[in-house]
């Protein structure tokens, strides 16, 4: 009798202990697979889903009348997967010589345990098309843009270029950026355990949406004509740089903008233009050089107007009547302004000249002349 109770006690022990255990777990498992289930979903997926980017198109930069300016050229990304590689040696070799590499940098990558090793990115296509012919398991030929630029130096300092994520550096290219760069889609694929992706699930794919094309006032004739008359002026006076502005005095659009020497948009980190005796060694000049061969002096640089701005006295005079075309003047080579004696260029002076040869001989005299003209002329107006 006394041992029957124990029993029975003992078994009351352990049954309520099975109880409490299993109510806990179905506890567990319930709040595992309502409340947690998005957190295990996501890391599921995390460890089968392997992302790739699809590469938006960046937009167009087109002139006035739709000449493209700027624009994308495919290039190949060339990786490899390492678990899905069959004969590495072949692998190798076949690398080493289409890309022209180092064998023993392929090696180093291709031995590598790791889900996706990138060999080469910005390959030309027709070497990209070469490696698929292969059919090699484990090489990987991705398709992606590249900036080309058709006119290579045209509007250099205006179009500006892109580095190597296809993002703008300098120019309209970093100043519409958002514009021009588009949206990156996804591949998404299902692996196994190993990493190698399973047929006959479907992927996902989120399409990329390309850039918007930039239209500009610019017009490519003008400016390869004033490239053209830029670079002359350059010869012929020996000068550093000459910068060219056109606009269209109506609403001030500009139609063309120079400055020369321009350097090449497909090759911005070449400093060929530079005309350089030797390349510098350390960075800092490097990159200094950079930033002067890549300035556009048109916008970054101020310039005093002097004599350019005779044109302008000169023609408000002529409007005014305060002057007349006919008009002579005499310069005995200085003037006396009030306590000072300002000289022409030329010392000995220009004599006696009309209007016209006094614009022409850039005759002081005559400027001063004018100045004070229009200068009472102004007083008079005010
Ligand atoms: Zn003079």
């Amino acid at each position: 009798m006394k041992n029957k109770t124990y029993n029975r006690r003992k078994i009351l022990i352990v049954f309520s202990f099975a109880t409490v255990m299993l109510l806990g777990l179905i506890g567990r498992l319930a709040y595992l697979m309502i409340f947690e289930a998005d957190y295990y979903q996501a890391k599921a997926e995390a460890l089968h889903e392997r992302e790739r980017a699809i590469k938006a198109a960046r937009g167009e930069i087109i002139d006035a009348n739709g000449v493209v300016l700027a624009t994308n050229k495919t290039v190949c990304t060339i990786s490899v997967i390492h678990s899905q590689i069959v004969d590495a040696e072949a692998v190798i070799r076949m690398l080493t010589s289409e890309l022209e590499m180092e064998e023993t940098a392929i090696r180093k990558k291709v031995e590598k345990v790791s889900s996706r090793e990138l060999i080469k990115s910005n390959v030309k296509k027709e070497v990209g098309d070469r490696i698929r012919e292969y059919e090699l398991a484990g090489v990987k030929v991705d398709e992606d843009y590249k900036r080309y630029y058709p006119y290579n130096e045209l509007a250099s300092k205006v179009l500006g270029f892109t580095g190597s994520d296809n993002q703008g550096i300098i120019g309209l290219e970093v100043k519409y950026e958002e514009y021009l760069k588009g949206q990156n889609g996804t591949i998404l694929t299902t692996t196994d355990a190993r990493g190698i992706e399973l047929e006959g699930i479907a992927e996902e794919r989120v399409e990329a949406v390309p850039g918007n094309t930039l239209q500009i006032s610019m017009d490519y004739n003008i400016q390869t004509y004033a490239q053209q008359a830029a670079e002359k002026v350059m010869e012929e006076k020996q000068a550093d740089q000459v910068a060219l502005l056109i606009m269209n005095p109506q609403n001030g659009e500009i139609l063309a903008m120079v400055n020369v020497p321009e350097f090449n948009l497909n090759e911005p980190f070449s400093l060929e233009t530079m005309n350089l005796e030797a390349e510098p060694e350390d960075e800092e000049t490097k990159q200094n050089l950079l930033n002067q061969m890549w300035r556009n002096t048109c916008i970054n640089d101020t310039y005093e107007p002097g004599s350019t701005f005779k044109t302008f006295t000169t023609a408000a005079c002529l409007e005014a009547g305060v002057l007349d075309i006919n008009d002579s003047f005499y310069c005995p080579g200085y003037r006396i302004v009030e306590d000072r004696k300002i000289r022409c260029h030329k010392v000995g002076g220009h004599g006696s000249e009309t209007f016209v040869e006094g614009i022409q001989n850039s005759c002081k005299q005559v400027d001063m002349k004018i100045i004070i003209l229009c200068g009472l002329f102004w007083l008079i107006v005010v």
